[in-house]
């Protein structure tokens, strides 16, 4: 029996944030969530989507409607690889860049989302099966506006949640700054909680090669983002610079882009975001890509999808603490023990509030 997708339509929805997010260099102002359901000739109906964090999701939705959902209807939706390919290339002239990667995940993770309820499998297993349960770290006590305080008094309740590791924003002004706040937060923990820090693209090479030195006793987990993602060169000089891993990869949109990093040395976490990736269908090329090289796999937000991935592949280290989808969904990810439990029921494993997607509508 084919699997013809007979229906192809788009829609954008506006999410307000759960809780006031800063970094070194910006806001997230709200989750533009790009949705894209396709129905087929056998039945069913995928659900899939992306996001952006407060601008271009009207780009990505007329992208989708005017170009990529036209090709898909009549196309088999079980021929996933096939349909990625022919998007990709369709919008060659645009490619590679976020808008195109945004739009071709919201397709590539509703085919996914047909794919398992096919198979009757949950995305976890059908993407791998590695494990069900992963690793859950908290971002959301460690954001920039926040006081040496509130940073301390999170971690604390982070940890005694039972969470493995928080992570910290920084980037502050001065170094002393940034020194003051990570050691304030070690020295209350103690040495059995994980700390990451994240510059989110601020520093230049010289100024991260400063602060990376002076972070280093701390004891940190990962430096993520210290650079302009398009400066590999300078990330694989930081790299061997300091003892601390490099975590790059929420700013980065193809498989090929992640090939350079890690066969540079520019990487020693890979942060493969599924939505800016295009989709499951390459966020599982780069997985596999880091894993020949031996690195392990910690995606960027979105951890209603990327707890089934984390599980799926067996480098997957860490799932990020970031939730955005309560308003549209009717039940949360489950979280035991500090640890993210991926959904065993056929498809993509999250619990749609179709109502509440309808009144949150915005085109
Ligand atoms: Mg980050």
């Amino acid at each position: 029996m084919s699997s013809a997708i007979v229906r192809a339509e788009a829609y954008l929805v506006d999410l307000e944030v759960e809780t006031v997010r800063t970094d070194a260099v910006q806001a997230f102002l709200k989750q533009e969530t790009i949705f894209v359901s396709l129905s087929t000739s056998d039945g069913l109906t995928g659900l899939g989507y992306s996001y952006t964090i407060g601008t271009g999701g009207t780009a990505v939705l007329a992208l989708l409607r005017d170009h990529l959902l036209p090709r898909l209807v009549g196309a088999d939706a079980r021929n996933v690889e096939a349909i990625w390919s022919d998007l990709f290339w369709s919008t060659h002239a645009t490619t590679v860049g976020a808008i195109s990667s945004l739009a071709l995940a919201s397709v590539d993770t509703a085919l996914w989302d047909l794919r398992c309820q096919r198979a009757g499998e949950p995305l976890w297993r059908l993407a791998g099966g590695y494990r069900q349960r992963v690793p859950l770290y908290d971002t959301e006590g460690g954001w920039l506006h926040l006081s040496t305080d509130e940073l301390v008094a999170g971690a604390l309740a982070s940890q005694k949640a039972g969470w493995p590791g928080v992570k910290l924003k920084v980037g502050k002004p001065r170094l002393h700054e940034d020194v003051e706040r990570l050691r304030a937060v070690r020295d209350a923990v103690g040495p059995g909680l994980d700390i990451m820090v994240d510059a989110n693209q601020s520093m230049t090479y010289p100024e991260a090669r400063r602060r990376a030195a002076a972070f280093e006793a701390v004891d940190l987990s990962w430096f993520e983002e210290p650079l302009p993602a398009d400066d590999l060169t300078g990330h694989v000089h930081l790299a061997a610079s300091t003892s601390i891993p490099i975590a790059v990869g929420e700013s980065l949109y193809s498989v090929s882009q992640f090939r350079e990093y890690v066969a540079a040395g520019g990487a020693g976490i890979v942060q493969v975001d599924v939505a800016r990736v295009g989709g499951i269908t390459p966020w599982l090329k780069v997985a596999h890509l880091a894993e020949t090289f031996n690195l392990e796999v910690c995606p960027h937000f979105l951890m209603e999808l990327h707890v089934s991935l984390t599980a799926a592949v067996p480098n997957g280290r860490y799932v990020e603490h970031i939730p955005q989808l309560r308003a549209i969904t009717r039940s949360e990810m489950t979280v035991v023990d500090g640890h993210a439990v991926a959904p065993d029921v056929p498809g993509l494993g999250i619990d749609w509030n179709a109502d509440a997607i309808d009144d949150r509508r915005v085109a």
